[in-house]
């Protein structure tokens, strides 16, 4: 997967543009973006690139640039709490698709089918927050996936299961479906005997 990168510049003015969006919160808590979003939930804050013009990009990779002073190129800004608006940068970390999703693993946490509603809702975001502190560490938001079941899910898949269906079916969020039918995660994994 190849993925197209741009520098961009992070001066002061860009980076107190940036700090209006982000209530800074406590280090252990989400820090949700409250400007525009993607469809998939990411926070959208426009910057400057080197040669002049300008462009979105995902506001949490803003974030992790200003606090890590550096944009590593080819790779991924990722949440370690999969929750898209959030810019807390202790929450954030540079790393690959596959990266994102070992680092749930990981934790082995389940997301629960109706989370997925919050990206799309961004007044629903403090209340994602609040529920995740109540339930802290058991629904976090990072899905625990089995290569069986990413199996399972394509060949659904291709069998006219809808992705919003597979999401809730399997617990996770529907762009993360949409990732395994498209190959951009779980593709270092054969899938299945067939290596099909
Ligand atoms: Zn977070």
């Amino acid at each position: 997967m190849s993925i197209k990168m741009v520098d961009f510049v992070v001066d002061k003015r860009s980076i107190r543009r940036f700090r209006k969006f982000v209530p800074v919160g406590p280090d252990n808590e989400c820090w949700p973006w409250t400007g525009h979003t993607s469809k998939k939930g990411y926070g959208l804050f426009l910057v400057i690139n080197s040669n002049g013009t300008w462009s979105n990009i995902n506001a949490h990779r803003f974030a992790l640039a200003i606090s890590s002073g550096s944009v590593e190129q080819g790779k991924l800004a990722c949440h370690t709490c999969d929750n898209p608006p959030c810019c807390n940068p202790k929450h954030l970390f540079w790393g690959t698709s596959s990266d994102n999703l070992t680092d749930c693993s990981k934790k082995g946490r389940m997301l629960k089918g109706s989370d997925h509603h919050f990206s799309k809702r961004p007044e629903l975001t403090q209340l994602a927050a609040d529920r995740r502190k109540i339930s802290r560490g058991q629904d976090h938001g990072c899905a625990f996936l089995t290569q069986s079941q990413v199996d399972s899910i394509r060949a659904e898949y291709a069998a006219g299961a809808r992705q919003m269906v597979l999401a809730k079916k399997y617990g996770v969020w529907q762009p993360t479906i949409s990732d395994i039918v498209r190959r951009v995660t779980w593709t270092g994994v054969p899938s299945g005997p067939r290596n099909a």
